[in-house]
């Protein structure tokens, strides 16, 4: 299997190639086979790529914004049409399964750019009445900006960062992870193929230095990286020190709480959905699964015998269900902390353990009488490790959910309507869910507060973190100095 992209990095409007950069090699999860390889950027690519972004930026912002909407939206049907394609690929680079790339990765992509697309040309200002005089503001795009990702959404991250930043007028140069360098790649030459002009949307490959390189570059004026929270800080605090706008997606150690009164096989789906879809390596996830004294019995036995069903299996077949982790370090770090939540006394209730020899694939696994201290219920495991926990009522369930640095998102499920937003109101996280896990759609505005980030991506939130206000006052009279 082979998903060789011609060249490593897609600068100016076309492929690009410099052998002098470490090798990065792109590995299948289900098998470790090697898919690809592409060089990490050296300081002349990374150059290049600020250069013609920087070149680029001007006269795409001095477009009228219904056409920057319109290729967009071009882009968008491209990536619906290739979206079997696109999703093959994701699954190849990630090891999701087919199952879900074909639903949630380019095309939720698709979404933002058709989004962003039509919300490109209805930004305007203000015009502010001074009596004799007046002011207006108008919304500027930031400049050149640069976008980070992480491996577990990588076309999906690139889409959601490249297209509100191309929308509004600016140019981006995009890195995505070591570990899955291959879809934003075929994003770029997708959005050529759509008529982005060359240098608005650029991809160079690389690891750890690449991205410190792009966030301290006096030519960006803006970072936007998903990661984790010590990548946050490291990338924050070179952003911060130049004083660049920031966008900061970084993880989570969720609460998902359940009342007695929920709906429980509605909460059991929604727990393994926030859990065990892409093999729990979501940031969003609800991994701290509150359940209300009464019904946990119920809901552990639910749980255990819709888990035991779950298909794991080659990621490359539509009826699989689960796929492996996205790599053999990722593996044994969940290893490690299934292995720490039974020394410290969790009860395993089903999964725990590597499935095949080859390969990166740990069964779905849920641990119940889990107590704030362990570790498996205060650190992001990114695995398919459900901890669940006992509480008895509101006051204490909302304390114990909001006792950690995290504050990505939170669920509520419960038939009782006030207090869901009763509870919601008190929950310290970014992104809520009443009845629902883990649906993002673009419209709504998504991310964390607390450790887990700055800024928003998606929705009209957006817009605050890709363009600047600029104030215009008028001045309609003679200039009144008292010299
Ligand atoms: P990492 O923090 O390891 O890496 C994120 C990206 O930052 C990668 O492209 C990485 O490069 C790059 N990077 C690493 N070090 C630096 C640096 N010093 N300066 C600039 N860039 C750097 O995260 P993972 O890729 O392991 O992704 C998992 C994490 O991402 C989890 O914590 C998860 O919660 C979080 N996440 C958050 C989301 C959100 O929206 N809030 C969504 C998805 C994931 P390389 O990988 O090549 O080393």
């Amino acid at each position: 299997m082979r998903a060789q992209p011609q060249a490593s990095h897609f600068i100016a409007g076309a492929w690009h190639e410099d052998c002098d950069g470490a090798l990065i090699e792109s590995r299948f999860p289900a098998t470790g086979e090697v898919i690809a390889q592409v060089h990490a950027a050296t300081p002349a690519v990374i150059d290049r790529a600020l250069d013609t972004a920087h070149a680029a930026q001007a006269d795409w912002a001095g477009l009228p914004p219904v056409e920057r909407g319109r290729i967009l939206h071009r882009a968008a049907e491209i990536l619906r049409a290739r979206n079997r394609d696109l999703s093959v690929l994701e699954t190849l680079d990630t090891g999701k399964p087919l199952q879900e790339t074909l639903v949630a990765d380019a095309a939720s992509g698709a979404d933002a750019l058709e989004y962003f697309a039509g919300f490109a040309a209805t930004v305007t200002g203000q015009t502010i009445p001074l009596g004799r005089d007046m002011a207006y503001t108008m919304r500027e795009p930031l400049g050149v900006c640069a976008g980070i990702g992480a491996w577990n959404y990588p076309i999906q991250i690139a889409c959601w960062k490249a297209a509100p930043a191309l929308a509004f007028g600016n140019a981006m140069v995009f890195k995505p992870s070591e570990l899955t360098p291959l879809s934003a790649l075929a994003l770029a030459e997708i959005l050529s193929e759509a008529g982005l002009p060359a240098g608005v949307f650029n991809v160079v490959q690389g690891r750890g230095e690449v991205g410190a390189a792009l966030a301290s570059d006096p030519r960006v004026a803006k970072v936007s990286l998903t990661g984790s929270v010590p990548t946050g800080r490291k990338v924050y605090g070179a952003a911060g020190a130049a004083l660049k706008a920031v966008t900061m997606e970084l993880g989570g150690k969720s609460p998902l709480i359940i009342f007695d009164d929920a709906d429980l096989d509605d909460a059991v789906g929604a727990a393994m959905l926030a859990n065990f879809y892409s093999s729990g390596q979501i940031c969003s996830n609800g991994t701290r699964v509150f359940v209300q004294h009464a019904a946990k019995d119920a809901f552990l036995e639910k749980l255990a015998a819709r888990t035991s069903k779950i298909t794991l299996g080659d990621p490359l077949e539509e009826a699989t269900q689960m796929g492996p982790l996205v790599s053999a370090p990722q593996l044994e770090r969940v290893l490690s902390y299934i292995a720490q939540g039974v020394e410290q006394g969790a009860r395993l209730v089903c999964g725990g353990t590597q499935v095949g020899a080859a390969g990166c694939f740990v069964q779905p696994t849920v641990f119940a009488d889990v107590t704030d201290s362990m570790t498996i219920a205060r650190e992001e495991i990114f695995g398919p490790v459900m901890a669940v926990l006992d509480f008895e009522g509101e006051a204490e369930v909302i304390a114990r959910a909001n006792a950690t640095d995290y504050g990505l998102a939170a669920g509520v499920f419960t038939r009782d309507i006030t207090r869901a937003h009763r509870v919601i109101a008190q929950l310290q996280a970014g992104t809520c869910w009443i009845n629902a896990y883990n649906l993002t759609p673009v419209e709504m505005p998504f991310g964390g507060v607390k450790a887990s980030g700055v800024g928003r991506e998606n929705g009209h939130a957006a817009l605050e973190h890709y363009t600047r206000v600029k104030s215009v006052y008028l001045g309609l009279g003679p200039v009144d100095a008292p010299y």
